[in-house]
């Protein structure tokens, strides 16, 4: 699906109303914590810039009430830091009109703005319109804009109004993809299209309920599956081996004995982990037991055991194409952090073998970055949610409204 980006329109003097994911940590005295967020939206913005383009950028950032106003939710020091980022291109500095996205202020911020000057508006989750999709609401915020792109993959996946209702309601005027957007869905795309052989999926986290879409999904297209983590656990009491005190969804036994029968008919391979590093509780205190394929009662498996490691790293090795969703273990809390780490670093080693290793957000892309090998990927998404829901073949709603190239 090749969408229209933002460099294929010209934007000389008209409003790009830009939706990015300035959704970034603030410590207590409100002060940004980490601006990977901001920079990694800086692309499409300096491109608007540096071509003459006005630019409006929205965005949400936690979850406030949204019943209006809340200090601990305002955009205001994003607006500061976009402002230090940008000053080489913009000496006065980033607009912020303040206390309202789609006040009289806001709106004559955006009305009288000029080439090459940025306003960004305070946050759109200060109304509760937004995360409900209301049409009014969008309207309004469509009016601060000539055309508009996404440029905020993180939240593609959610049919709020400024993904769904804004372009909508400004077409027939350009709605065009940031290089963010851009670029998650060309690798994703890339990956479950036109994959090369051995063509890999790795799935684990917590729960298997989160993930049974995507399995299906990935059955018959992937040649092989492995699966770790807490979801490992539901197939294995499923199987009838010994699980211990080990997470299990016991409502979806019933969905992972169809998962087992459906690979069972399929060209795909099924490799779950035949040993267990385990813990009595999940603590960095507790003594811990390395576990052949019956977990004992008392212990809890809490990451993949060395055996299943070798097995998953050197699968991972042999790939031409690896996607990847969901830790292999409890990885913030050591020593259960071994597996995943290990299988991390067998993803860099596939990319620099000429693999293309695509790994979801979330919670494994910090996975990847505590193993220091984020930038030895092919490309670690932005959005967890997002990129799982591509896993499961589904269209994301904030791209349904883009304009295709
Ligand atoms: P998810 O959001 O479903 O991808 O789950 C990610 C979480 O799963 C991480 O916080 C991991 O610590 C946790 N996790 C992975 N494996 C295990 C396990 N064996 N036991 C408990 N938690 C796990």
């Amino acid at each position: 699906m090749a969408l229209k980006t933002i460099e294929d329109v010209d934007v000389r003097g008209r409003r790009v109303l830009m939706r990015v994911d300035f959704n970034v940590p603030l410590d207590p005295d409100g002060v940004v914590i980490d601006d990977f967020r901001i920079r990694a939206a800086l692309p499409s913005i300096r491109s608007v810039l540096s071509r003459g383009g006005r630019l409006v950028l929205i965005s949400h950032l936690g979850r406030p009430k949204g019943t209006g106003y809340e200090q601990a939710f305002s955009l205001a020091p994003v607006a500061a830091v976009l402002s230090e980022l940008l000053a080489d291109l913009l000496p006065e500095g980033v607009v912020f009109p303040g206390n309202d996205c789609i006040d009289e202020a806001a709106s004559a911020a955006t009305g009288s703005l000029e080439d090459g000057r940025v306003v960004l508006l305070e946050n759109l989750r200060f109304h509760a319109g937004e995360t409900a999709g209301d049409t009014v609401f969008a309207e309004q915020l469509a009016g601060h804009g000539d055309l508009y792109c996404n440029n905020a993959f993180g939240t593609s996946h959610r049919p709020h109004a400024s993904m769904y209702g804004v372009p909508l309601a400004m077409k027939p005027n350009p709605c065009v993809a940031g290089s963010l957007v851009a670029e998650e869905v060309a690798f994703m795309g890339d990956a479950l299209e036109h994959p090369t052989r051995p063509f890999v999926a790795i799935t684990g986290g917590a729960k298997v309920s989160d993930k049974l879409t995507a399995l299906r999904n990935l059955i018959g297209k992937v040649d092989t599956l492995l699966v770790g983590g807490a979801m490992a656990y539901t197939f294995m009491k499923a199987l009838g081996q010994g699980v211990g005190s080990s997470l299990v969804e016991d409502d979806r036994l019933d969905d992972a004995r169809e998962i087992i029968r459906l690979v069972d008919g399929s060209a795909t391979d099924l490799v779950l982990p035949v040993d267990h590093v385990c813990g009595r509780e999940l603590s960095d205190q507790s003594p811990v037991l390395v576990a052949d394929q019956e977990i004992p009662d008392g212990w809890m498996g809490l990451d993949i055991g060395p055996a299943s490691t070798a097995r998953f790293t050197s699968v991972v090795r042999e790939a031409g194409t690896v996607v990847w969703n969901g830790p292999l273990g409890a990885f913030e809390t050591r020593p259960f952090d071994v597996g995943t780490r290990q299988v991390a670093v067998a993803l860099a080693a596939s990319t620099e073998a000429g693999g293309l290793t695509v790994v979801g957000g979330g919670d494994t892309a910090s996975a990847v970055e505590l193993a220091g090998v984020s930038g030895r990927m092919s490309h670690v998404s932005t959005g967890g949610g997002a990129s799982l829901k591509l896993l499961e073949g589904a269209s994301l709603v904030g791209l349904e409204a883009l304009d295709r190239a």
